[in-house]
């Protein structure tokens, strides 16, 4: 049994149900589970004195593409939209392997933990022919690190010569494609309580997919009982690309091929009107806003407020770091923010309720709010501690509810505890050579941006 306490906490953000700060509590776990919030004194094979520390859920990033840390900031692409963002880097992605998937995760990865995420979706849907098993290389970095994963197998099956972006070499057959998606995920999909590893499908977008793949994906989900992810009203250019080539606008389109329900989540879900954002809250759809990516893309802004009001679930990701340019949740919920408060002074996304799109907000999107996404007894142990003695935190914690988004964290988190295990203390990765992982990263980013 390993077990861990958190003495005398300044300020407990529960993120629960009736939204509970707590002051000077103790929070013990056990075994990767919070077993007891309250003034006792347990015995624990680790004790971590709180009384300087807001201690906060871990975050939960719901959409995310960790092959593009090795892409990041490339001037080629820097001014562009999306369509013309995407045909230029498809050179470059490939060329991947597992070698690049497994170090460019690790570092994406290491870097979110750094930064206070202990759930990370991935959505990995490049997969040149022969390159291994990309997935698997995935979860090979998230154990080294410790950190509890959603992935997805992304798919495509559209390329240049049938009408979509890719090139022809990282496009696979319908039939392919669903065969490895069951084989992922009878290997790697945990359906256990607490679960480290869990896996969805994901064709990658309407414009790089049949609608063929999208249906027998949706049939397949549902037999093997896993969630589905897809890009969804990221841009005009793709709501423009459905009503030509199918005749409706995308999430009719989406619709007609099985894809709504609480099983369900979108990426971006920007250019929704107000009829889909009714179907979205009926159907219990889930979205995922990546802030950073849709002003980086010049995408627009997502209708978060009015999501909100309807109950749809909503949840926040950092989209790939080639179009956010980085991979840092703390950052999504400050920029966010700001965007929603540019955006209109008169909404309901207050500070506070960022913290909970990045919190229970993603547990639900990804069907895990009965296990993370708040700090309640008999959930997992995903915590986060916040030493507040730090020069730009002074004055600043008199409503602690609200600090990450209004004035931020410009360091990292000082503890990230995920499953009862601490994986980031005092700032620094625990069991992980940093040093090491930042030049592996570096040469295999030199080796696979080499023509
Ligand atoms: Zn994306």
């Amino acid at each position: 049994m390993s077990s861990l306490l958190i003495r005398n906490v300044k300020h407990l953000i529960t993120c629960d149900g009736e939204d509970k700060v707590l002051d000077g509590v103790n929070i013990y776990c056990e075994n990767g589970l919070i077993k007891n919030i309250g003034t006792e004194i347990h015995e624990a094979d680790e004790v971590i004195n709180g009384e300087d520390m807001i201690c906060f859920p871990g975050f939960i990033n719901t959409h995310h593409h960790l092959y593009q840390v090795f892409t990041r900031n490339l001037p080629q692409v820097q001014h562009k939209e999306l369509f013309d963002w995407l045909l230029i880097l498809y050179e470059i992605w490939k060329k991947l392997d597992e070698d690049t998937v497994y170090l460019s995760s690790k570092a994406g990865m290491a870097e979110l933990m750094k930064n206070g995420c202990t759930t990370t979706s991935d959505h990995h849907y490049v997969f040149p022919l022969n390159r291994g098993d990309l997935i698997g290389a995935q979860i090979a970095a998230a154990d080294a690190l410790g950190m509890r994963t959603n992935f997805t197998r992304g798919s495509m099956d559209l390329s240049k010569k049938d009408g979509g972006l890719p090139p022809d070499t990282v496009v696979q057959t319908v039939d392919g494609i669903l065969k490895d998606s069951t084989a992922l995920v009878e290997k790697y999909h945990d359906r256990s309580f607490q679960a480290m590893h869990r896996i969805a499908l994901a064709p990658c977008s309407p414009f790089s997919v049949s609608d063929t793949l999208l249906r027998e994906s949706a049939i397949l989900a549902r037999e093997l009982g896993v969630r589905l992810h897809t890009h969804l009203a990221e841009t005009k250019d793709e709501e423009d690309y459905t009503l030509e080539k199918y005749g409706m606008r995308p999430l009719e389109y989406m619709q007609s091929l099985g894809w709504v329900g609480s099983d369900v989540w979108y990426a971006h879900g920007i250019h929704f009107n107000s009829e889909e954002l009714k179907v979205l809250a009926e159907t219990g759809t889930g979205v995922a806003h990546c802030p950073t990516s849709n002003m980086n893309l010049s995408s627009g802004v997502a209708r978060v407020p009015e999501m909100l009001e309807l109950g749809i679930p909503v949840g926040l990701g950092v989209d790939g770091a080639a179009s956010n340019n980085g991979t840092n949740l703390l950052e999504e919920i400050r920029v966010g923010y700001l965007l929603h408060r540019l955006n209109s002074a008169d909404n309901d996304v207050t500070a506070y309720q960022m913290l909970k799109l990045a919190t229970i907000g993603g547990a639900r999107v990804l069907g895990r709010e009965k296990e993370i996404g708040s700090i309640e007894v008999g959930k997992c142990a995903d915590i986060l501690l916040m030493n507040v003695n730090r020069l730009d935190l002074v004055g600043a914690y008199y409503d602690p509810k609200s600090i990450l988004a209004t004035v931020g964290l410009k360091g990292y988190m000082d503890y990230t505890i995920i499953n009862g295990k601490v994986t980031v203390r005092e700032g620094e990765l625990v069991g992980i050579e940093e040093k090491q992982l930042i030049a592996d990263a570096n040469k295999e980013v030199v080796r696979f941006l080499q023509d």
